[in-house]
């Protein structure tokens, strides 16, 4: 099965998400638990969870179709103690809204060594954040984000995510999402059905079918391997179509939510229904007619 859907909006609450995924006919989704550019969120209300849960139990959404982003402010790899404490409380705060809304994945930028220190420093800090934010946690996967290297960010090379796994403890509860913009502007070509799968086919080598938690499907208004991180809507950028009909029929790619961050809401149903028309038929046998 594939999780299509996209980041949406949780204003109003969680449960809010929900309904704007069923609205854009999605199996999928991401949302922020907090406000993504805060450090310190409300503590989740009982009525918030119950809200939550019970939107998703109506509407067929299971843990494994849903992708919960975290803030942009978190720096995993913070070369600098208060920093680094800052955000390793901001992370574990994320975990346990995750556990409290009975989520099992978490998807998050590992972080950024802002040239001071090395980067193997910085990779080892970030792992020894996971560690420190699995032990007091269950049930939450940490979901590790290839970024487009832009600035200091790591995590650009697929090298760089399974340095980072290497290093956590529990390999049960780490895992990656690939973003398809964030690739191109690092520099894995998608421009072509071929050049696709031998981005893929390195993704596997170096990091291994068995870490892939989620996707982020985004074309690029980036261009190659510029390392800027511009969003696009797919078909429109410098992507092109043809990655997304290669991922979407890749037999290694299922069961893990595939999420649109594309720069127009208005679209995303038209996107979510273009990528179904993707996925051949022997792929989803049990799929609903018209999938
Ligand atoms: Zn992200
Ligand atoms: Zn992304």
């Amino acid at each position: 099965m594939h999780y299509l859907g996209a980041h949406v909006s949780a204003a109003g609450g969680a449960d809010q998400a929900v309904l704007r995924a069923v609205d854009i006919g999605a199996n999928g989704f991401a949302l922020f638990t907090k406000n993504q550019r805060q450090w310190k969120g409300k503590p989740l209300t009982d009525e918030a969870i119950v809200a939550f849960k019970h939107a998703c139990q109506t509407h067929g959404f299971g843990p494994e179709q849903i992708l919960p982003h975290d803030s942009y402010l978190i720096n995993l790899g913070h070369p600098e103690a208060d920093g680094l404490e800052k955000s390793r409380v901001a992370f574990l705060d994320e975990m346990q809204r995750c556990e409290q809304l009975g989520l099992t994945l978490l998807n998050f930028h590992p972080g950024s060594h802002l040239n001071k220190i090395s980067e193997t420093d910085c990779l080892k800090r970030i792992a020894d954040s996971i560690n420190e934010a699995l032990l007091p946690t269950k049930g939450v996967t940490a979901v590790i984000e290839n970024t487009a290297g832009q600035g200091t960010n790591l995590g650009w090379r697929f090298e760089h995510l399974a340095e980072i796994i290497a290093h956590v403890d529990d390999k049960t509860r780490v895992g990656v999402c690939i973003d398809t913009c964030h690739a191109f502007a690092a520099g894995y070509d998608l421009r072509t059905a071929e050049a696709t799968k031998a981005t893929l086919n390195e993704l596997g080598k170096v990091v291994g079918f068995e870490y892939l938690r989620g996707m982020h499907l985004n074309d690029a208004k980036s261009a190659f391997a510029s390392r800027l991180d511009r969003h696009h809507s797919l078909g429109k950028g410098n992507i092109g179509l043809d990655a997304f009909t290669t991922i979407m029929q890749d037999e290694r790619i299922h069961d893990i939510p595939m999420i649109l961050e594309t720069v127009e809401p208005g679209i995303w149903a038209d996107e979510l229904n273009w990528l179904r028309s993707q996925v051949l038929d022997a792929q989803e046998p049990d799929a609903a007619p018209g999938k």
